[in-house]
C-alpha cells in the first residue's frame, strides 16, 4: 500500500516539487517500507521521536554489519543501508531540545520565532554546521497557529543580507493553511504565502538565491498548493494511513 502511494504520487507530482513523508507517529518499518520504494525525505514532528528513528536505523544497520561479518556477506551493502535517507523537522522545537535534533536534520521547516533562530544560530557556529532553515509565517485563520508576521519575516532576511545568523541558510519558507473544507480559504491562505515568498526574493536579493523553498501542502490539500507554486508537499496520513 505505502509502495504504491509513493509511486503514484510520483508519478503525479511535477518534477519541480519533491515529496516529503511524514513519517511521524508511524513506526520505522513503515520508513523502510517507504524508502524501498524510492522515497528518501522523511519528516518528524517530534524531538524524540526523531531520535528514536535515527537510532534505529543506526541499530538495524550494526545488526546487517555483524551478520555480514559472521556470514561473509555483503559488508558495504549493510555498512550504506539507508545511508543516503534525509530527515527534516516539521514540528514545534523547543530551543531546549535543539541539539536533540540538530545534528540529524537536512531541513527545519518550522522556525517560528527569533528566539529559535538565535539558538540555532549558537549551536551551528559552536558546531560548526550550517542550518537549513524555513521561516513559517502565520496566514491561517486560527490563532492557535504558530509562525510570523509577515514584517517580521522581511526584518529576519534584512538582517540576515546584512549578515545576522550566519550560520543559518535561509532556504525559504513553510506554510500551512486553514483547517477548513472551504476550499476559497486554503486558497487564499496558499496565496498569501506566496506573496510574501515572492516579496522576499524581490527585496533580498543577495538570499533570493538560496530562498527558493516553499513548503505548503499536505495530504488534503497538496493538488492546491502546487498551483500556488509548491516545492516541496508534506504528505503523511495519505502514504501511511490515519496516525494513532
Ligand atoms: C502532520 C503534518 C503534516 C502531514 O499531514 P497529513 O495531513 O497527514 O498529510 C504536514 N505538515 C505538518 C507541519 C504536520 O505537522
Amino acid at each position: 500500500m505505502i509502495e504504491k502511494i509513493i509511486k503514484r504520487l510520483n508519478v503525479e507530482l511535477p518534477a519541480t516539487v519533491k515529496l516529503v513523508a511524514v513519517s511521524k507517529f508511524h513506526p520505522f518499518e513503515a520508513i523502510e517500507e517507504a524508502y524501498r520504494a524510492g522515497q528518501r525525505i522523511f519528516a518528524e514532528s517530534r524531538p524524540q521521536e526523531l531520535v528514536a528513528k535515527v537510532r534505529r536505523l543506526e541499530e538495524i544497520r550494526q545488526e546487517m554489519i555483524a551478520r555480514a561479518e559472521q556470514d561473509g556477506g555483503d559488508l558495504s551493502a549493510a555498512e550504506s543501508y539507508m545511508s543516503d535517507i534525509q530527515w527534516h523537522f516539521i514540528g514545534h522545537l523547543q530551543t531546549n531540545k535543539l541539539k536533540m535534533v540538530l545534528p540529524y536534520v537536512n531541513l527545519i521547516h518550522s522556525v517560528h520565532s527569533v528566539r529559535l533562530l538565535d539558538a540555532i544560530q549558537s549551536w551551528a557556529a559552536a558546531n560548526d554546521r550550517k542550518i537549513n532553515v524555513l521561516l513559517e509565517p502565520h496566514v491561517a485563520a486560527e490563532e492557535s497557529k504558530q509562525g510570523f508576521e509577515a514584517e517580521e519575516i522581511y526584518e529576519i532576511l534584512a538582517n540576515a543580507a546584512d549578515g545576522a545568523w550566519s550560520n543559518v541558510a535561509f532556504k525559504g519558507l513553510m506554510g500551512m493553511a486553514t483547517f477548513t473544507e472551504d476550499e476559497e480559504i486554503i486558497r487564499r491562505d496558499f496565496s498569501s504565502i506566496r506573496t510574501i515568498f515572492d516579496n522576499c526574493r524581490e527585496r533580498y536579493p543577495s538570499i533570493a538565491e538560496g530562498f527558493t523553498q516553499l513548503s505548503i501542502g499536505m495530504s488534503d490539500d497538496y493538488p492546491i498548493a502546487i498551483e500556488y507554486g509548491s516545492t516541496m508537499v508534506r504528505i503523511g496520513s495519505m502514504i501511511f494511513g490515519e496516525r494513532k
